[in-house]
Formats: C-alpha cells, sequence, structure tokens
C-alpha cells in the first residue's frame, strides 16, 4: 500500500476506508435543486444529515456541460483540452466523417483508476450506460467495471465479475427507467456486502429522470429517496461517500409545451447561402429519447473561414443565444482541444436549446416537455461528502467537479 498516487498532476491520498465516488447525473443544484427540494420535502432525511455533518457545496463542471464530457473530467481530474472528450458526438477531421466520441482511443491521458489500479488498489467501476463503460474502464485489468445497461454481459475477462444479475436479484434494467441507476446502487452494496475489499468505487448514474422531470415532483423526489435509501446503506458498511453531478438541468419548452428551439442550420442557411456552415449537435447520442439531440452547445464548421468574425457577430445578436466564440477563444475560456471543435462554438441561454436543422431532429420520441443541458447555465453542480474536510479546501479559487477526488482524498481532518 502506497502513501498517495499521482497521476495528471495531481496527487491523491491513499483511500483510508472504502471511498465511493458518485457521480448523479443531471443533478440540477440550488435552492430549487433536485436534491435540496427531495431535502425540504422530507425524502432525504439521510442527504439531511450529510448536509448538516458533512460536506456541502455548489461548483462548476466543465464545458460542454455534457456527461462523457463531464464523466471523463471527473475520473481524470482534468479538463477536456487534456482527456480530449470534448463531445458525444463530433467531426472526426481524421477520417472527415461526424461520429460518436465513445471509443476509448479518444481518451488522451490515464485515468485515476488506472493510476490507483497500477498502486495495487482495489477498485470497482459501475455505470448506467454502456456507451460510459468503454471510456472509464480504459487500461484497467483487475478492476471491477460494469454497465447496468449490459449487466447480464458482465464476465471475469471483460469485467472482474460474473452472474451480476444473481447477485443483485434483479433483471437487466430497462435503458430509459430509473431502474438503471437504482441497478447501480444496488449492485454496489452486494459487492461490498459479499466481503470485496474495495479500495475505490465510482458510480455513474443516468439523467433519465432528470430530463424527464422537474425538481420537487413526485417522480424526481421518488428517484431521489430511492437514492437516500441507498446512501445510508453504503454508510451502514462504513464507506466515505462523495457526490457531484455531470452538469445540471434546464427547462428548454415554450409555454405551449413544444421545444424552444434555435435551429441554426436553417437560420445560417437562409442568411449564408454560399457559405456551407455545417452545425454539429455534439450531445448526439444513442439515447435520443433524453432530448432529441437538442442541448445548449454546438460547434459550427465553416467553408469560408473569412467570415468566421461576420458570422459569429451574427450568431450572437440572435435572441437566446448566450456565448458565439472563435475556436481560440473556446481554447482558452472554455478549455476545448482545438483539434476536436469546429471554427466556432456557441452557447445558449438557460430557457433555449440549439438544433441543427429543423428536419434533423425526431422529436416524436421525445414525450416530456425538453429539458437538456450543454452550455454555460447547466454548468453549476453540487458537491457533498459524508464527512467535514479540513477547511483549507476553502482555499481553492474555484470548486470543480472534476475536483472531487481530491476532495473526498486529499482534506481529512
Ligand atoms: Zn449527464
Amino acid at each position: 500500500m502506497k502513501n498517495s498516487v499521482s497521476i495528471n498532476n495531481r496527487s491523491y491520498n491513499w483511500p483510508k476506508k472504502t471511498t465511493i465516488i458518485i457521480c448523479l447525473d443531471g443533478s440540477e443544484p440550488g435552492k430549487d435543486g433536485y436534491i435540496e427540494k427531495a431535502i425540504e420535502m422530507g425524502f432525504m432525511p439521510c442527504m439531511k444529515s450529510i448536509i448538516s455533518q458533512g460536506t456541502y457545496e455548489i461548483g462548476k463542471c466543465a464545458m460542454p456541460s455534457f456527461t462523457n464530457v463531464n464523466n471523463l473530467s471527473i475520473v481524470t481530474g482534468t479538463t477536456p483540452d487534456v482527456h480530449g472528450i470534448c463531445a458525444n458526438f463530433f467531426y472526426n477531421p481524421e477520417d472527415k466523417k461526424e461520429t460518436l466520441m465513445n471509443d476509448d482511443s479518444f481518451l488522451r491521458v490515464p485515468t485515476i483508476f488506472e493510476a490507483f489500479e497500477k498502486a495495487g488498489a482495489n477498485v470497482a467501476v459501475i455505470t448506467a450506460k454502456d456507451k460510459l463503460k468503454k471510456l472509464l474502464g480504459k487500461n484497467l485489468k483487475k478492476s471491477i467495471c460494469f454497465s447496468a445497461e449490459k449487466a447480464d454481459l458482465a464476465n471475469l475477462q471483460d469485467s472482474r465479475i460474473e452472474n451480476v444479475l444473481e447477485l443483485v436479484g434483479k433483471p437487466v434494467p430497462e435503458v430509459y427507467s430509473a431502474d438503471l441507476s437504482e441497478f447501480i446502487f444496488a449492485a454496489a452494496v452486494k459487492i461490498l456486502e459479499k466481503g470485496e475489499k474495495i479500495d475505490l468505487m465510482y458510480l455513474s448514474t443516468t439523467d433519465y429522470i432528470q430530463h424527464k422531470c422537474a425538481p420537487g415532483s413526485d417522480i424526481a423526489n421518488s428517484f431521489y429517496k430511492m437514492i437516500d435509501s441507498y446512501i445510508e446503506k453504503l454508510l451502514s458498511l462504513g464507506c466515505k461517500i462523495a457526490f457531484t453531478a455531470d452538469h445540471g438541468m434546464k427547462a428548454k419548452s415554450k409555454p405551449d409545451g413544444t421545444p424552444n428551439v434555435i435551429y441554426l442550420q436553417d437560420l445560417l442557411n437562409n442568411n449564408y447561402p454560399e457559405d456551407k456552415c455545417n452545425v454539429i449537435c455534439t450531445i448526439t447520442d444513442p439515447y435520443v429519447i433524453h432530448h432529441g439531440a437538442l442541448g445548449s452547445f454546438v460547434t459550427i464548421y465553416l467553408d469560408n473561414k473569412d467570415k468566421i468574425n461576420e458570422i459569429k457577430n451574427y450568431i450572437q445578436a440572435i435572441e437566446g443565444i448566450d456565448v458565439a466564440l472563435t475556436k481560440e477563444e473556446a481554447v482558452n475560456k472554455l478549455n476545448q482541444p482545438a483539434d476536436r471543435i469546429g471554427d466556432l462554438v456557441v452557447t445558449c441561454k438557460a430557457s433555449f436549446a440549439l438544433g441543427k436543422g429543423e428536419k434533423d431532429h425526431d422529436l416524436s420520441q421525445l414525450k416530456e416537455p425538453l429539458r437538456s443541458h450543454g452550455g454555460l447555465d447547466e454548468t453549476s453542480i453540487p458537491i457533498f461528502i459524508s464527512e467535514k474536510l479540513d477547511d483549507s479546501y476553502k482555499k481553492k479559487e474555484k470548486l470543480n467537479n472534476y475536483d472531487i477526488f481530491d476532495l473526498a482524498l486529499n482534506y481529512d481532518r
């Protein structure tokens, strides 16, 4: 056992007890946040005591405020300019194709898990969706690593665990369900109950509920109540628990319930028909029921680079746009990897969503008023730790979700 592990220019103390880092997908924080509302309404007694006896802060996530981008920020302790994962979907200049960014070859630095595994730690990683498993599990050879979505396929060779359904006592959950997230917590409890010695555990849920339901709603409250009961079980097993979110979540519909979308490709085609602007909605992933590929962040490739400033100024003036940035500005201000974003990066304000063309989005699957994320208005995230930290953490200029391993491991009293 070592005293500490260094990776990606940061150093982490060896966990003194099983330390569980939880990424609660899409858990918008604040006075009207999911957890705060559920506590206020009496659904999270355990979290309530964490706030009074432990640590509670609101921090920021990396941009764009998307799931994979931030899961990889959290588990590497770095930003997208360093780890390379800046989208779910992007234009790959290497093969000139628009493609999903879920292959682990896109990840440019080792994860904190890989470093701890090499140092001899017992690590377990459980994700909701399989899209993240490959990225989070990159180069892991001894650690438990599986997704709830494909829990039935977990085997010793790939996942260092087998018979997960029997262990958990639940069937494979539906991908669009609260059960997908519950399965992760149930599996974590069973793994620890059967006496598995784990030093570091990472649980990453899905934001299906948060895309559908506002904080304080019955469905959101029962989801957070379920989480609270598992947190209580995990604490009773002697674990330290730290949690954060990958991003926030905002309502983006008009009063009539239809999505409040700026179809940027259509606007650019009408105003700059000669200039072949290509808008890429980088939130696009295989799980369109969540959001119809509508988020608050897009990147744009321009054929005619002479017009960058003119087009940027045009976009900036559209109602609902938050910021339009050149590639250089996005690299400097938002820590983006220059080779994986377009000539322009555009974000919209909280109550708007950004689309490509109207014909490019199949909204027939979107059953509830749109709630989504991706922009600067969805970068607030909660930070909870089940123990009081040494006050020196307050000297940090800013708290980010990708500081959660640092906070959980390096600030014991
Ligand atoms: Zn997410």
